[in-house]
C-alpha cells in the first residue's frame, strides 16, 4: 500500500497527493490549451475506435492519474474543435480558462447554493452576476433570473414562466407566436411545457429573415377572434441561422396592445449588447419581460451555462415556489437569492462563480473589446465574400454570422429542367464546404433557408481574429473558382 494513501479514508487524497493531482490536471489543460492554434480544426479519424475503446466495466482498483488523462487525450483530440479557434460553425462556444478555474474553486468548496439560508454570500455571489447580466441588458434595477444549464432550458422556464404568468392552469386555449426562424428548441420546450402543436404558430419572417409584424398582429387578431387565448411572442434577438433580430419594438407594442408575454431569445446575441454597435441593433431589447441569454456563446464561458432573464421575478416565483417540509428549517435569506424558488432545480453546482469570477478576474473591458472584434471581423468577411461572383450573400450581417449561398456557373443542360439550378447549387454548396473543411485550418457548417444550402461563418470565438478569418475567406474563394 503506498504510503500516501489512507486506507480508511480512500476518497479523500492528503494534501501532498491533492497537489499532485492538481498539478498533473493542470499539466494537462495548460498542454490542451498552449497547442490550440496548431491543432487542427477537426479530426475525427479513428474517432469512433477510440470511443470504443472506452467501453469497458468500471475498475475496482484505482488507476494512476497519468495513465487516466494519456486516456483522455485522444478523446480529447478526436473531435470537432471547439475550442479552436478555427471553429466558425453553428453558434461557436467559448471556454475562457479562468470559467474553469471557477468550476474547480467551486465544486472543491462544494457549498450547497439552491437555497440563500445555508451560503448566504455565495449564493449573493450568484444573484449579483445575474443582476449585473440584467443591468447589461438594459433591465432597471428589481429584474432578476436564474443560471441554467444552456439556452434550451431558458427558453423552456420563460415558456412555462409566461404560462403560469398570463393562462388558467387550463391552458390549452393558450397560443404562442415565434418567426419561421425560430431556434429548434422553441417548440420542443413548447412540447415539454404541455402545448400541443396547435397552440403554436410560426409566423413568416421578411427577406432579411425578421419575424413580420403586420402578420404577428394579424394572426393574434384571428386566434383571438376564434375565442383562443394568444399569450406570448418568442422574438429572436439574433437568430441561429443567420442572426437575424426581429423588430423588437414594434413586437413589444403589439404585445403590450393585445396583453402579451414577449421573450426574447437572446441566446446568440444578447452579448452583443456589451457595446453600442450590437446596442443599437438590438434596441427594444429590454422592453421585453423575459430574456434567454447563453453565456456560454457570446460570453465565451464554457458549456453549460445559460441564463433567463426576467422584468420582474414575481413571476419566476410564482412558477416554481413553494414550501417543502423538510427543509422548513433553513432560512431562504433576502429571498431574490433562493435560486430553488425562481427555478426548476434544488440541489445544484454553484455556477454563478462561472460568471463572476472571469468578470473580476479580467474586467468588463475586456469581454467588450472580444465582442467588437468579432462584429467587425464578420463584416470584413462579409465584404470579402459578396464581391465574390460564385457566392449570393443572404444578407450583411446583423450580427456575426455570414450566411451565403452559392452561384455556380450554368452548365447549359441545367436549364431545361425544372428546379436543377437550385440542385446544382445546393451540390456545388455542399461540395465547397466539404473541401474547405478538409484542409483542416477552419471548420464552418451549413443550414437550408427557403431550400437553398446557405454556407455560414459565425465568428464568436474569443480565440478566433484576423488570421483566422482570412483563412476561411481564401479557402473559400480558392476551392469555389477550383470547383
Ligand atoms: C444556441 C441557441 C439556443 C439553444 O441554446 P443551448 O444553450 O444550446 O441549449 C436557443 N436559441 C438560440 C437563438 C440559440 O442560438
Amino acid at each position: 500500500m503506498p504510503h500516501h494513501k489512507d486506507a480508511r479514508r480512500p476518497l479523500e487524497p492528503g494534501p501532498d497527493e491533492l497537489r499532485r493531482l492538481i498539478d498533473a490536471c493542470a499539466a494537462f489543460v495548460v498542454e490542451q490549451i498552449e497547442t490550440l492554434p496548431s491543432q487542427p480544426s477537426w479530426d475525427l479519424d479513428g474517432a469512433e475506435r477510440v470511443a470504443a475503446g472506452f467501453a469497458e466495466p468500471p475498475p475496482d482498483d484505482g488507476r494512476a492519474i497519468a495513465s487516466i488523462l494519456a486516456r483522455l487525450r485522444p478523446a480529447v483530440a478526436k473531435s470537432l474543435n471547439a475550442a479552436g479557434p478555427g471553429y466558425l460553425a453553428y453558434i461557436p462556444g467559448g471556454g475562457i480558462p479562468s470559467a474553469a478555474l471557477a468550476d474547480f474553486v467551486a465544486l472543491a468548496v462544494n457549498r450547497f447554493v439552491g437555497i440563500a439560508g445555508p451560503a448566504p454570500a455565495l449564493a449573493r455571489i450568484e444573484a449579483q452576476a445575474i443582476d449585473w447580466l440584467a443591468s447589461l441588458m438594459g433591465y432597471p434595477p428589481g429584474a432578476g433570473g436564474i443560471l441554467t444549464s444552456g439556452g434550451s432550458i431558458s427558453n423552456l422556464t420563460a415558456i412555462v414562466t409566461a404560462r403560469t404568468t398570463r393562462l388558467p392552469e387550463d391552458f390549452l386555449s393558450g397560443v404562442m407566436y415565434f418567426s419561421e426562424e425560430a431556434h429548434r428548441s422553441v417548440a420542443k420546450a413548447a412540447r415539454i411545457a404541455g402545448f400541443p402543436d396547435r397552440c403554436l404558430r410560426s409566423i413568416p419572417v421578411d427577406s432579411r429573415l425578421r419575424l413580420r409584424p403586420d402578420l404577428l398582429e394579424a394572426a393574434i387578431r384571428e386566434d383571438g377572434g376564434r375565442g383562443l387565448r394568444p399569450f406570448l411572442v418568442v422574438a429572436n434577438a439574433g437568430s441561429t441561422n443567420t442572426g437575424a433580430i426581429d423588430p423588437l419594438p414594434e413586437i413589444a407594442d403589439i404585445a403590450a396592445r393585445h396583453g402579451l408575454w414577449v421573450h426574447a431569445d437572446a441566446a446568440y446575441g444578447g452579448f452583443f449588447r456589451l457595446v453600442p454597435d450590437g446596442a443599437a441593433r438590438l434596441a427594444g431589447l429590454e422592453r421585453c419581460d423575459s430574456i434567454t441569454l447563453d453565456p456560454h456563446k457570446g460570453m465565451f464561458l464554457p458549456y453549460g451555462t445559460g441564463c433567463l432573464l426576467v422584468r420582474d421575478p414575481e413571476t419566476l416565483r410564482r412558477a416554481h415556489g413553494g414550501q417543502a417540509a423538510y427543509l422548513q428549517d433553513l432560512g431562504h435569506g433576502d429571498g431574490g437569492a433562493s435560486f430553488t424558488e425562481i427555478s426548476p432545480e434544488l440541489s445544484r453546482d454553484f455556477r454563478g462563480l462561472r460568471v463572476w469570477l472571469p468578470i473580476q478576474l479580467h474586467g468588463l473591458r475586456a469581454f467588450r473589446e472580444q465582442i467588437q472584434e468579432k462584429l467587425d471581423l464578420a463584416r470584413w468577411a462579409y465584404d470579402q465574400l459578396k464581391d465574390e461572383p460564385l457566392f449570393e450573400m443572404l444578407d450583411e450581417p446583423q450580427l456575426s454570422i455570414v450566411a451565403f449561398a452559392c452561384r455556380p456557373p450554368a452548365d447549359g443542360a441545367g436549364s431545361t429542367r425544372p428546379g436543377a439550378a437550385v440542385r446544382d447549387a445546393n451540390a456545388f454548396g455542399a461540395e465547397l464546404l466539404r473541401r474547405v473543411n478538409a484542409r483542416r485550418r477552419v471548420f464552418l457548417s451549413s443550414t437550408t433557408i427557403g431550400g437553398r444550402f446557405v454556407l455560414r461563418l459565425c465568428v464568436l470565438s474569443f480565440r478566433t481574429h484576423m488570421d483566422r478569418v482570412r483563412d476561411a475567406v481564401s479557402a473559400l474563394r480558392e476551392e469555389a473558382r477550383a470547383l
